[in-house]
């Protein structure tokens, strides 16, 4: 299952709450170039790696995906998905041209969108979340319309409105189609 939605919408949340209820499913851990955020540690959030190493795991056709964002690369780890699906789920979490090439290689991934109520509470939640500054919120909001936009490309579009509805319903998806 590919989850992705626009920054601030709440997608960490849903995972960590999906992941809580069914031990048996897996969180992909993706690599990037970016900087970690206050807590997050290596190996848990993502591999943190340098350019450097992003740009040989490339050539050593490493990740499933990748894409680059943000002045950032992220990518998924060919490896590490390959392995867990032989034990249950697989949950990705990344940002639509990324799953858009997930589906490509991978037609049987789910793919589902979870979209802000409105464009106020998503600004709401990125400013309150207090992780990134004025305008780094600013360009992520300007990528929500893009993100956004692919909608129609995806199985599943969520609204996270309700937290524990939304849960509920990537619950659901999961059991019906996985
Ligand atoms: P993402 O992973 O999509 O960037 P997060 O999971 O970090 O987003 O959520 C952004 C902020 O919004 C967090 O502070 C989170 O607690 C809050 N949040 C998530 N879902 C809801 C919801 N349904 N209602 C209110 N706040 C929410
Ligand atoms: P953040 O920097 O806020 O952690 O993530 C920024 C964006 O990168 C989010 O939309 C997130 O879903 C996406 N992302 C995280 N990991 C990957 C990945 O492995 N591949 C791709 N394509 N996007 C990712």
């Amino acid at each position: 299952m590919v989850i992705s939605g626009p920054s601030g919408v709440g997608k960490g949340t849903i995972v960590k709450m999906l992941l809580a209820r069914r031990p048996q499913a897996s969180l992909s851990i993706s690599c990037t170039t970016r900087p970690p955020r206050e807590g997050e540690k290596d190996g848990e959030s993502y591999f943190f790696v340098s350019e450097e190493k992003f740009k040989a795991m490339i050539a050593d056709g490493g990740f499933l995906e990748y894409s680059q964002h943000f002045e950032n690369f992220y990518g998924t780890p060919r490896q590490f998905v390959e392995n867990r699906l032989n034990t249950g789920d697989v949950i990705l979490e990344i940002e639509v041209d990324g799953a858009l090439n997930v589906k490509k290689v991978m037609p049987q991934a789910v793919l589902v969108m979870i979209a802000p109520p409105d464009r106020q509470t998503l600004y709401a939640r990125l400013k309150g979340r207090g992780t990134e500054d004025e305008d780094v919120i600013s360009r992520r909001m300007d990528r929500m319309e893009y993100e956004l936009g692919k909608s129609p490309l995806y199985d599943y579009v969520i609204i996270n409105d309700d937290l524990e509805t939304a849960v509920d319903k990537v619950e659901s998806i999961l059991e019906k189609e996985i």
